[in-house]
């Protein structure tokens, strides 16, 4: 058994012919070129890429498959030269019976199931081809088609304002899912604002494994937010194992932003264009009264909270702040290019290099705000309704702006 980083939450700008699939994802990230950053540049062994329910994406995914760049395994997953596992993921936005919006991930072991589901959605989904489509169905009807075509189910940023479980549409998943379909989710993800101890405020979530991704939209922001698994091989049937903790597979630990620096931490007033400063919950603007607030992750937690502090069951893993290097005052192309030459990976920068070695490569002070990126210990200014929140480097007056 071993550490394998996982980032299951990916998704696609275009497809190798250059037809749009996320509009608002860049142009660079195709499919190959996740997988080719995810083994070549950031260290990640396992990526979940969420836009593959596309047909002109499944083109590319058949395409690599006949070249034999890429093979099925019968474990499940897809390998990529050898070196990066690829879930096929889709992410959906469903609608519950209110109007209210959220989206989920569903994975399949391999294209057969996934096709399966494609089938299902043909009539639910307007435009297939492009990501986070809504379908005409609630949450609760999704999770059990996607296991009938063989797949599983994750709620995605599971509290972030808009489309998500926690975030707009219910105080429990409970109520989303019934008792049946709650014990059915193979993981909920937390998505950039939350961390799992802020999780673990609520109940309901004891029993579940939870997941930190990166949602990302292009190439450098793969693997802000990752997971580390423990696993003998990388497949989707290990993933499986170690989501519901079985046969000593785990998710040993979660790294991702501290959730202060997520876009929607704390309450947002756009009258004001302020973020509220004082204890959460806050539900309204204390300056103007405001009724179109953007609630914070934060204080939606305090509203919805069975505790006031995190209870953790005893099986939740770590959850480690990470800022992602390339976020770093000072390291630009051309210091990531050195440390990438001689560590090979972000995951070895990030986990592996001693602080000499680091400042043998990038110097004393670069290799003092990577140490201190690693572990999560830059100070910070909180985000909110949409700004990032901001890292500010100790000895510099460079502020770290987080708006990728
Ligand atoms: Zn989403
Ligand atoms: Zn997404």
């Amino acid at each position: 058994m071993r550490k394998i980083y996982a980032d299951l939450h990916i998704h696609i700008g275009r497809t190798s012919a250059g037809q749009p699939v996320k509009i608002t994802a860049a142009r660079d990230l195709t499919f190959e070129n996740i997988a080719k950053e995810c083994a070549l540049r950031k260290g990640i062994e396992l990526a979940g890429i969420v836009d593959c329910g596309s047909p002109a994406v499944m083109q590319d995914i058949d395409a690599l498959i006949e070249t034999g760049e890429m093979v099925e395994l019968p474990t499940g997953g897809l390998r990529y030269r050898d070196a990066t596992t690829i879930l096929l993921g889709c992410e959906l936005e469903t609608v519950e019976e209110d109007g209210s919006a959220s989206h989920h991930v569903s994975y399949f072991p391999a294209r057969e199931q996934l096709k399966v589901f494609i089938g299902f959605l043909r009539r639910l989904v307007t435009n297939l081809d492009l990501s986070s489509q809504r379908c005409r169905l609630p949450a609760r009807q999704l999770l059990r088609m996607a296991r009938s075509a063989g797949g599983v189910f994750v709620p995605a940023h599971a509290f972030t304002p808009h489309r998500s479980p926690y975030g707009n549409c219910v105080r429990r998943l409970h109520d989303m899912f019934g008792e049946a379909g709650l014990a059915q989710l193979a993981a909920v993800e937390l998505g950039l604002s939350a961390d799992s101890y802020l999780a673990d405020r609520i109940a309901e979530l004891a029993p579940l494994t939870l997941l930190s991704n990166s949602d990302a939209h292009s190439l450098p922001k793969i693997a802000r937010e990752y997971n580390v698994l423990w696993l003998d091989q990388v497949s989707f049937q290990e993933v499986l194992f170690a989501l519901r903790r079985e046969r000593g597979r785990k998710v040993l630990a979660n790294y991702g932003l501290d959730p202060r620096l997520g876009k929607y931490h704390r309450t947002f007033c756009p009258e004001c264009e302020t973020i509220a400063p004082t204890e959460p919950p806050v539900l309204s603007c204390p300056l103007c009264a405001a009724p179109n607030i953007v609630k914070g992750v934060l204080d939606r937690i305090a509203e919805i909270a069975d505790y006031p502090e995190p209870r953790p069951p005893s099986h939740r893993p770590p959850y480690h702040y990470q800022v992602p290097l390339q976020f770093l005052p000072g390291i630009g192309a051309v210091t990531l290019g050195k440390l990438l030459n001689r560590f090979g990976t972000e995951m070895h920068v990030l986990h592996q290099a001693t602080p000499d070695e680091l400042q043998f490569v990038i110097g004393q002070k670069l290799a003092q705000l990577v140490i201190q990126a690693r572990q999560g210990s830059l100070p910070l200014l909180a985000g909110g309704g949409g700004r990032y929140g901001r890292a500010v480097a100790d000895d510099s007056e460079t502020q770290l702006t987080m708006g990728w």
